[in-house]
């Protein structure tokens, strides 16, 4: 028999190998296997098993990974469709789809063969050194100071079959791991006496009140415990056991209580995705509802509803949407039968979570975009928050969007899809328009609060704060009135760092990276220019590059420069920065919430961070510095982005009991349509125009496009495979209906030491650009690049 192994190596297509007589009856679909391609061993996935293959000389399976298939036959069909749509490699996909720490690594390990053939002519001490080697692990070998001066007499009996390599996987856990429950023994605790209000009377309550408890979280509950603990156990009065860390008991939990009521509103919109549950069809809804329209309460009606039908729920929240604040609402409503899944995690609690999932310990799934591949059974209900936002999209091979996927789960499973947001994506609200979604729509905050009011500011015109030259006087005055009203303001501005760039007084060049093509940002408390794209860092310059000027002076805003600057116009006002430079340490974001929550801060200022989810209660003016910063950007979905940005962040006012809160934005383009919708809250009006621009320039989703992207460390081998490349693509442009823009240099056209082209196809019939694309990246291979040349296809980028 054959299997159909699928690697992660770009451009591949499954590949045959010979299954041996005696792993024939662990092989299926979805398990994993150990196998040699070319000079390595790699692990990869049967996709298929058939009884013969048209390729001679096939290579047999080495070895069975883990003792069951670690892809059901739902993920695998959806794999399959996300490597032939994004036109990645099934096997890279798969690899996308399984949690890093359930991954083994492929050790090799040192056997030396005394019975080959050229063994007796080995010198005494060679054969004696050689022996020392004998079992050990290649990967530690070789970083041994010592390997570097014996490397090619290694290699020189390696290749007389002196030394072979066996191969060995490293450990990695097949279940989810059991932890340790504690329980009362009835009897023996008759026979104790404890002080009321003692430690071990505070365990003892604690465990009277539920059948069982984690000894971790006991020790959690009452502090210092473990001693206390240790007695019980040793008198007996507590026992031990060792079982799945989930406790049993708690799973299908509604607290109805929980549930508000729905406003009208909320009730109307309700009603055809109740139906929808209830009849277990496929269906896409997209959710458009303002800012604060209580989105978030009509999906838990929606999951208490599909949990209803004995059904799962897929709940997929922007990465950094993702705050303890969000799972707490839905643990408040659904006990512990939630699994959530972060990047945010250590693996080995990612791991236990994604074993909650597969052995079916929870109904709830709640994750960022990786999450789509959680091995979730019988799926009722997929929900999509804040699906306009670009981290669904994976930046990377292989390139999917996650929003998009789950629409097509959802069809594949005959079950609901909700896309909730306050500004919906342009392409999902087309598809609205094509009748290919269900439109929904909220257009009032649920509690009865106004939308804010906003104001621009024309910076062409206004007068300046004096030492401030960002900031005009109105806003200054502004802000100090909400200061004195005890309000809080969150100040916008999309850049953290100092100042954007330190500039040469002489020539004028800007700093830049060394190995990126853009300027470095200047960080005033780390006294050094930081690249935002590498991580590449420096000191203040001595001496320009060019002209060996050393006199600098700093450029443009980011959030420490407005955080200083503030803090001398408003001496008495306490600040709290949040950008990745103060929100890096784990917990620092939930800190920093709290702070905000306890109004122990007036001053937020803050980058993208702030802009979404939070539901803050006290804020009274919201202020974007320069909304230019996004709109001015060379990419077709600057409006898009900016409106979104727009809308997001003033959305963070007047949400509290007393509303009235207040959006100030500054502008040198105040006319701007986005600028101009976002202010009035008018999506629609956003919605017309945008779609008229891109009906005109022929950008999705009027059309569909794929973006070709090359890379190399010499700029002249890059450019010369993008115009090879570009021309043959330009030769099938009219055979295969489509448009080639480009080739160009990216718009940062060095990234790590790396040169960026690339070449942009666009088409109303992708299908026939796939096709085509398919035929010369992997079934001809007619065409590929010479040497170091990296190519990525980005479908929908
Ligand atoms: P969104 O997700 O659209 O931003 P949320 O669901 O977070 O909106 O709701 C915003 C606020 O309104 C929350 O504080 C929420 O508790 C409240 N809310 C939502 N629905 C109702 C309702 N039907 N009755 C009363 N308050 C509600
Ligand atoms: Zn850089």
């Amino acid at each position: 028999m054959i299997a159909q192994v699928a690697l992660a190596i770009p451009y591949s297509t499954p590949y045959d190998y010979v299954i041996p007589e005696e792993l024939l009856s662990q092989i299926q679909p979805g398990i994993r296997v150990l196998v040699p391609f070319h000079w390595r061993m790699m692990i990869g996935v049967v996709v298929k098993i058939n009884s013969s293959s048209t390729v001679k000389k096939l290579k047999e399976i080495r070895e069975v990974v883990g003792s069951e298939p670690i892809i059901d036959s739902r993920i695998l069909e959806l794999t399959q469709w996300i490597a032939q749509y994004y036109l990645s490699s099934w096997g890279e996909v798969l690899d996308a789809a399984i949690p890093t720490s359930l991954k083994p690594k492929v050790e090799k390990i040192v056997q030396i063969k005394q019975e080959a053939e050229k063994w007796a002519l080995l010198s005494p001490e060679t054969q004696q050194w050689l022996l020392t080697l004998q079992g050990m692990k290649y990967s530690k070998l070789s970083r041994t100071p010592s390997f570097q001066q014996t490397q090619s007499l290694f290699k020189k009996v390696q290749r007389q079959g002196i030394i072979k390599f066996e191969f060995e996987l490293s450990k990695f856990p097949t279940s989810s791991q059991q932890e340790e429950w504690l329980l009362l023994h009835p009897e023996n605790l008759k026979q104790l006496k404890t002080r009321k209000g003692s430690k071990a009377s505070l365990i003892i309550e604690l465990l009277q009140s539920k059948v069982r408890e984690k000894r971790q979280h006991l020790q959690e509950a009452v502090p210092n415990s473990g001693t206390v603990i240790r007695q019980l156990l040793k008198k007996e009065v507590l026992q031990t056991e060792w079982c799945s860390p989930w406790d049993e008991t708690e799973k299908q939990q509604i607290h109805w209580d929980k549930f508000l009521e729905l406003n009208p509103e909320q009730q109307k919109v309700m009603i055809p995705i109740q139906e929808a549950i209830q009849e277990q069809t496929y269906q896409t809804f997209l959710l458009h509802g303002v800012t604060g329209s209580g989105k978030t309460e009509i999906y838990l009606h929606a999951v208490r509803d599909t949990l209803q039908q004995e059904k799962t729920v897929l709940i997929l929240i922007p990465e950094i949407s993702l705050t303890p604040q969000t799972v707490h609402r839905f643990r408040e409503r659904f006990g512990e039968q939630i699994a959530v899944l972060h990047s945010g995690m250590g693996d080995k609690e990612r791991c236990q979570e994604w074993w909650k999932i597969k052995e079916k310990a929870c109904s709830i799934v709640i994750g960022a975009r990786s999450a789509i591949f959680a091995p979730l059974e019988n799926i009722g209900l997929i929900v999509v928050d804040e699906e306009h936002d670009s981290s669904y999209k994976q930046q990377e091979s292989p390139f999917y969007n996650a929003r998009d996927t789950a629409v097509k789960v959802a069809s594949q499973q005959q079950c609901v899809v909700i896309l909730g947001s306050a500004t919906p994506s342009v392409v999902s609200f087309h598809n609205a328009q094509e009748k290919k979604y269900h439109l929904l729509t909220l257009t009032k905050r649920a509690n009865q609060q106004p939308m804010p009011k906003s104001e621009v500011i024309n910076l062409k015109e206004e007068k300046r704060q004096k030492g401030v030259f960002y900031l005009s006087t109105y806003i200054v005055n502004k802000l100090r009135e909400n200061f004195e009203k005890k309000k809080q303001a969150l100040i916008f501005l999309n850049r953290r760092g100092y100042a954007s760039f330190l500039a040469c007084t002489a020539c004028e060049l800007p700093m830049l990276c060394h190995n990126c093509s853009i300027a470095m940002t200047w960080h005033q408390k780390h006294q050094s220019l930081i690249c935002h794209h590498c991580g590449y860092r420096e000191n203040y310059p001595q001496t320009c590059p060019a002209c060996k000027h050393h006199k600098f002076r700093t450029e443009g805003i980011g959030t420490q420069r407005v955080e200083r600057d503030l803090k001398i116009l408003y001496p008495q006002a306490r600040f709290l920065r949040m950008d990745r430079d103060t929100i890096q340490k784990k917990g620092a974001l939930e800190q920093s919430i709290d702070l905000i929550n306890q109004g122990k801060v007036d001053f937020i200022i803050g980058t993208q961070l702030i802009s979404k989810g939070h539901d803050f209660q006290n804020i009274g003016i919201v202020s974007i510095i320069l909304a230019d910063m996004t709109l001015n950007i060379p990419d077709y979905r600057s409006s898009e982005r900016g409106f979104q940005l727009l809308s997001q962040v003033s959305g963070r006012a007047g949400r509290g009991k007393d509303g009235g809160g207040m959006t100030l934005i500054q502008s040198y383009n105040p006319e701007h349509y986005s600028i101009k919708t976002a202010l009035d809250h008018d999506y629609l009006a956003f919605y017309r125009q945008e779609i008229e621009m891109r009906s005109i320039l022929n950008h999705p989703p009027v059309s569909r496009e794929i973006l070709i992207r090359l890379s190399e460390k010499n700029p002249h081998h890059v450019q010369q495979a993008a115009q090879e490349l570009g021309a043959i693509l330009q030769g099938q442009a009219i055979t295969y209906k489509f448009q080639v823009l480009g080739p160009i240099e990216s718009s940062i056209a060095k990234v790590n030491n790396r040169y960026y082209w690339e070449i942009h196809l666009n088409s109303n019939q992708i299908g026939r650009v796939k096709g085509f694309l398919y035929q010369l990246f992997w079934s001809s291979k007619s065409w590929s690049p010479k040497g170091g040349t990296r190519i990525s296809i980005n479908v929908d980028p």
